[in-house]
């Protein structure tokens, strides 16, 4: 069993980068409390070190690293999130001296997450990464102003890929764990169920599916756990007429309109190969056969078709493939 500091980075006093898709400090929250009740329910001793009370950068960093100073453990790892000019991409981790880790954590999560991999990034710069006593990396949780990266938004499935980077464990899909609210359903591991947008005028957003739950502060657009007219939320599950829009906060039905995303839940995920021999097709036509894959191959789905009404996966390496049960396995 091993032990980590884990944090935040930011505050809601002295913010990190904000975007139209969210805001740093709460997004990297969402995945420090996933990823601490994680390691912790594998039976690994986690330390939260984020600081909510520095009221400038300086004393935001120097509050965070005496905190994780404060014990000692092998790993110190803090969660943030990217932003530059709404193109840029991507996962990376920086590092002072743990270049294997880092790139082992940002291959890992491309490769779940669908985000492209930037990488291992050396920084001799960053307060936390010089300052803090134990093995240190600071994961960047792709760029908070790209659409893209956001899209794949999925706090569960990020805590997840963390935790097998780190410890080589999986875990499921299930709980957060120790929610107040009760009624914690994590976000389905296979990703977005479609998005919402709000056609009240104030909505509440609640704690659990139901008028039963507490409103849920820190979500939603203004933190007061409101949602106002014309927002637009990623939805990651539905239960009792109300709408999972990430962690343990929900919307009911009845003031949004809901756009389904049906063919999202796969890209990014593994299409594998059951049979040898099994026939690609060059395009989006059944009668443009290419080569033949053998039993296990295994390639990334960049999109989900509809061919002459059958399903068929388009794939990272430009080649097509069928979706049918027999034939192929999604992972
Ligand atoms: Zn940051």
């Amino acid at each position: 069993m091993a032990t980590y500091n884990v944090h935040g980075g930011h505050n809601g006093i002295v913010m990190g980068a904000n975007s139209q898709f969210g805001k740093e400090h709460i997004l990297d929250r969402q995945v420090k409390d996933a990823l601490i009740s994680k390691l912790r329910a594998l039976g690994h001793t986690v330390y939260d070190c984020t600081d909510e009370v520095g009221s400038t950068q300086s004393a935001n960093l120097r509050n965070i690293v005496a905190k994780c100073n404060a014990h000692k453990v092998d790993l110190d790892i803090s969660l943030h999130l990217n932003a530059y000019n709404g193109t840029a991409n991507g996962v990376e981790v920086c590092y002072y001296d743990q270049q294997a880790l880092a790139a082992k954590v940002s291959k890992q999560l491309s490769d779940d997450i669908g985000w492209s991999n930037r990488g291992a990034k050396p920084r001799t710069d960053l307060y936390v990464l010089n300052n803090t006593a134990a093995p240190a990396i600071l994961i960047e949780l792709g760029f908070i102003d790209n659409a893209g990266d956001m899209g794949k938004w999925n706090t569960d499935k990020i805590a997840n890929s963390i935790v097998k980077a780190l410890t080589g464990q999986t875990v499921g899909g299930g709980s957060t764990g120790g929610s107040t609210g009760g009624g914690t359903v994590a976000p389905p591991s296979d990703g977005r169920y479609g998005t919402l947008t709000v056609t009240g005028d104030v909505v509440n957003i609640r704690k659990g599916p139901g008028t039963n739950y507490d409103i849920a502060p820190g979500t939603g657009y203004q933190e007061d756990g409101k949602a106002r007219q014309g927002e637009t939320y990623i939805v990651w599950a539905e239960q009792n007429g109300w709408y999972n829009v990430g962690g343990d906060a929900w919307i009911i039905k009845d003031f949004v309109d809901f756009i389904p995303a049906p063919q999202a839940n796969e890209v990014g995920k593994l299409v594998v190969a059951l049979v040898d021999g099994l026939y690609t097709y060059n395009s989006a036509n059944w009668n443009d056969k290419g080569k033949t894959i053998n039993k296990g191959t295994a390639l990334t789905i960049t999109e989900v078709l509809t061919v002459d009404g059958y399903k068929m996966y388009k794939t990272k390496s430009g080649i097509y493939i069928t979706a049918a049960k027999e034939y192929v396995v999604v992972k």
